[in-house]
């Protein structure tokens, strides 16, 4: 019974996990790295076609976006997951495909022109599709018996739609270990969402640490805010621009819209125009309006009861094709529009922006995270001009941030929802934080809390009958391109330190390998001289 950790390891993105049982094998998400990538992650040492199942927690890319991939690999297993997360994948998924696809093409016409080699993309639509085939639906709460010594079971974590913790119990002869994956633990009194369920016992968690080292503060209530920024900037004419990621936040801005012209708070323009410009932002919000009411918090229950759509009112304005797009901007009515993506580095939000930023009544308003280097992270930090479609645009806008948005608990709620397991776990993970944050987390968890806790590294694995180590890695870092240098480079730096990796592996395999007979060590160094001479030429 072996616990391997392969990403979001000191990391926020790429969650994988791998659990090996008698002879079986069965990943815990299987996520695309996103944004700064800072350590190698290892290879998942099982071949695809070998992994019986995947447990997937939640939708989100960094969870879900190497499904496909794995597929195209030779995966031919069930993928189980609550039935809004496998809706919300039909979309996600397909999506990332064709940004994959996109890029490749691109990148091909780039190496047509340059005569360099031809580029394939990551994974194309046709193995999204057979991703999006293989997801097999689960309910909140009910127990399913996955392999003879294998049972699951999932609980509703309140971070996305259909997200969800797993307990996972597996039993080897007559011992059964429990093991429970917190995925991305929800932050508490959100619109739409409940907050996440408490489980009570196991034997191992594995939590996450987004927010392991910091606090949101006292919780804001967006409304007020929100309130403020469409009457300021309506009464000066100009139009509400919200970058927003499609899936989640969109939604919880369309229900705090709701409210808010359902009440009449905007005084003078009841019936300004709410514009949703992001075909994924619209087919997410028909996956919410299709869920059963009983994933939603007992607020939107309740609106539902009433016969009210919490999520749809009179004028709001679905635009499907880009003409619909552009048509938005061709009038001076002021109207809010929500577009993605969230930190303005693609989609049709550029549009807007260019439409926008020059114009000083209109307000860019910030609902989330701007990462460091993205267009929404300069325009915030006061940039007075930016480029968008190769034009020079003035920023005149007003530039604003929302707080009180955020998917994650904090420190004191991953604290909160692990207190709930009583007795202690015997041993705690802590995966999916950069570096600060899982680090602070386990120590915190460690001198303060009593816990059992590490933060493992990519290839690291553990025992979970014995609760032993089996190998441990450390970080191996990837070197971060010098300025200048191309992403070429950056990808042959990627390369290096994952055959740095390999080599430490070998040599960690042959300092392990003390006591096995004396034949079967000659043969293994036969076997490393050989490659050696090879590679030296
Ligand atoms: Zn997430």
């Amino acid at each position: 019974m072996k616990i391997t950790f392969l990403g979001a390891t000191h990391e926020v993105t790429g969650s994988c996990t791998l659990i090996e049982t008698f002879g079986h094998s069965f990943l815990i998400d299987c996520g695309m790295e996103q944004g700064a990538d800072v350590f190698v992650n290892q290879d998942i040492p099982v071949n695809p076609g070998d992994i019986d199942f995947i447990l997937l927690t939640h939708a989100h890319i960094d969870h879900s976006g190497k499904i496909p991939l794995l597929c195209k690999n030779g995966f031919k297993g069930k993928v189980y997951s609550t039935e809004e997360t496998a809706n919300l994948c039909k979309i996600m998924l397909m999506d990332s495909a064709h940004i994959q696809e996109f890029e490749a093409e691109w990148r091909n016409r780039k190496a047509k022109r340059s005569g360099g080699e031809p580029y394939q993309p990551l994974y194309t639509t046709a193995d999204a599709q057979c991703a999006i085939s293989s997801f097999y639906p689960c309910v909140y709460g009910e127990q399913r018996q996955l392999l003879e010594n294998v049972v699951i079971r999932f609980t509703d974590v309140g971070h996305l739609l259909g997200s969800a913790a797993i307990e996972v119990w597996i039993t080897e002869g007559n011992v059964t270990k429990k093991i429970v994956f917190s995925g991305d633990v929800g932050n508490k009194n959100k619109p739409i969402l409940k907050n996440p369920d408490y489980i009570s016992d196991a034997d191992y968690v594995v939590i996450e640490s987004t927010y392991g080292d910091r606090l949101h503060g006292e919780r804001i209530d967006p409304t007020p805010i929100l309130v403020d920024c469409l009457q300021r900037t309506f009464d000066r004419g100009g139009n509400v621009v919200i970058p927003s990621f499609a899936v989640g936040r969109t939604q919880e801005l369309l229900y705090l819209l709701r409210q808010i012209k359902d009440a009449g708070l905007v005084k003078g323009h009841d019936h300004f125009p709410v514009y949703v410009d992001s075909p994924m932002a619209n087919q997410a919000t028909s996956v919410f309006l299709q869920s059963n009411p009983e994933c939603f918090d007992a607020e939107t229950r309740e609106i539902y009861n009433r016969g009210i759509n919490p999520l749809v009112f009179p004028d709001l304005k679905i635009s499907v094709s880009s003409e619909e797009s552009k048509a938005i901007n061709a009038d001076n009515v002021p109207k809010v529009i929500l577009s993605a993506s969230g930190m303005c580095e693609a989609g049709r939000i550029r549009h807007h922006l260019k439409h926008n930023l020059w114009r000083k009544e209109s307000l860019i308003l910030f609902v989330g995270y701007q990462a460091q280097g993205t267009l929404g992270r300069s325009l915030l930090e006061g940039a007075s001009e930016v480029k968008l479609f190769g034009e020079t645009v003035a920023v005149n806008a007003e530039i604003a941030s929302m707080p009180g948005f955020s998917g994650h608990a904090d420190k004191a709620g991953l604290l909160d929802w692990l207190g709930h397991f009583s007795p202690k776990p015997k041993k705690v993970f802590v995966n999916h934080g950069d570096e600060d944050a899982s680090e602070a987390f386990t120590k915190c968890l460690v001198e303060e809390y009593g816990f059992n806790a590490s933060a493992p590294f990519s290839g690291t694995s553990y025992d979970l009958l014995s609760g032993e180590v089996i190998s441990e890695t450390v970080g191996v870092r990837i070197e971060k391109p010098r300025r200048g240098e191309r992403s070429r480079d950056a990808r042959a730096a990627k390369v290096f330190a994952r055959l740095l990796a390999s080599c430490e592996r070998l040599l960690r395999i042959a300092r392990s390998s003390e006591g096995m007979a004396n034949k079967e060590l000659a043969k293994f160094a036969d076997q490393v001289d050989q490659l050696a001479d090879k590679w030296e030429k």
